[in-house]
């Protein structure tokens, strides 16, 4: 089969010829005919530090991914040839205090598709059973390609009570973006995103009913006055792993404000805790999806109306990958998916 490979490590990758993986009897075989490409498939492109700590070379690339499935393990049981389906790709331990308690999203042993282990950028995926989600008919290969960042700004949205909230989304990347239209969909009052990028406020305000803000020009005091609200915001949903954009999250937000941080930040980066004291503010981290109620609540939501399809910005043929990633690199896309049929 082809497949997108990390063969060499260096800035790059390369498509390959690989055996079709064997599957065991907990396992399926799905038929890749959509992927993703995301900013931890950059990272990897660009072998950068976190990427040459983290990756083994060679691998299988890419983790966002729909498909059907062709091949069903032995013990597996409700799931049939020929079904169209998405997946969680993180893999995780059972045996976990956390994955005994049934929060599988917080298991110490995660490991990702196509980061940790063989990924999705490949004509076929080895994926255990319990980690497939299965496509309803109305939601198309292109958007089962994009759960997984959906899911994380489902995830992260979902953190904290948004409803007739003031939200705030510092970073309007592909997932700030989406993001920003879950936050409507579920009912916030004002909904602002900031970035630095106007291309990318463009299409925030092409995707969501949202209020644009570059905080390279404007700033957020302006903001709060323009939009006539009291203190400042309730919610913010932190998806930029920008040091200053959390800074001004911070001094944007109400007494009592709430946090939900999806953004990695470089390294150690510096924060004014004594503000986030006397302003009372809860932080939660927040990483991948939870497994599988985040899967459930975002597959309810875009049967309900939810629609990110506009994030969607460049489609390409596997063949001309490059082309994605070069669209993903430049800053001004947003999602990139790659066609595999
Ligand atoms: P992205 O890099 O495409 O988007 C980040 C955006 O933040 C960019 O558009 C950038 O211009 C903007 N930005 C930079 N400085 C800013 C500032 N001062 N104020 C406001 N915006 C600013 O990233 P993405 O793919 O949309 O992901 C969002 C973040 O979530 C990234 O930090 C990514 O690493 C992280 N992430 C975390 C998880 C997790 O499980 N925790 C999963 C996926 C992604
Ligand atoms: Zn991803």
């Amino acid at each position: 089969m082809k497949a997108l490979v990390k063969a060499e490590p260096r800035e790059g990758l390369w498509m390959q010829t690989a055996p079709v993986p064997e599957i065991g009897p907990d396992d399926v075989l799905i038929k890749i005919n959509k992927t993703g490409i995301c900013g931890t498939d950059i990272h990897i492109w660009n072998w950068d530090d976190w990427a040459q700590k983290t990756v083994p070379v060679p691998l299988i690339t890419g983790h966002e991914f729909a498909g059907e499935i062709v091949e069903i393990g032995r013990n597996v049981e409700g799931l049939e040839i020929g079904q169209r389906c998405s997946g969680e790709g993180h893999l995780i331990g059972k045996t976990s205090r956390q994955s005994r308690a049934g929060k599988f999203h917080l298991d110490p042993a995660t490991r990702g598709i196509g980061v940790n282990e063989p990924g999705a950028f490949a004509q076929y995926l080895r994926l255990p059973a319990f980690n497939v989600v299965l496509l309803p008919d109305e939601i198309p290969d292109e958007i089962g390609a994009i759960l997984d960042p959906l899911g994380n700004a489902v995830h992260t949205a979902l953190s904290f009570d948004l409803v007739g909230e003031d939200v705030l989304i510092t970073g309007a990347g592909p997932i700030g973006i989406m993001a920003a239209a879950v936050a409507r969909h579920v009912g916030a009052r004002h909904v602002v995103i900031t970035d630095v990028n106007q291309a990318r406020l463009d299409l925030a305000a092409k995707v969501a009913d949202v209020v644009p803000v570059n905080v390279a020009s404007e700033d957020l005091k302006g903001v709060i006055a323009r939009l006539k609200m009291k203190q400042g915001f309730d919610v913010g949903l932190e998806m930029s792993g920008n040091q200053q954009a959390l800074d001004q999250m911070v001094e944007a937000l109400t007494m009592g404000g709430r946090i939900a941080m999806l953004g990695i930040p470089p390294g150690k980066s510096p924060v004014d805790w004594s503000r986030i004291v006397f302003k009372a503010i809860t932080i939660k981290g927040v990483y991948g999806r939870e497994i599988f109620e985040t899967w459930y609540k975002m597959i309810a939501m875009l049967q309900n109306g939810l629609d990110v399809s506009a994030v969607i910005t460049h489609r390409f043929h596997v063949d001309d990958f490059r082309e994605g990633f070069m669209a993903m690199k430049s800053g001004q896309s947003g999602k990139v998916v790659l066609d595999w049929t």
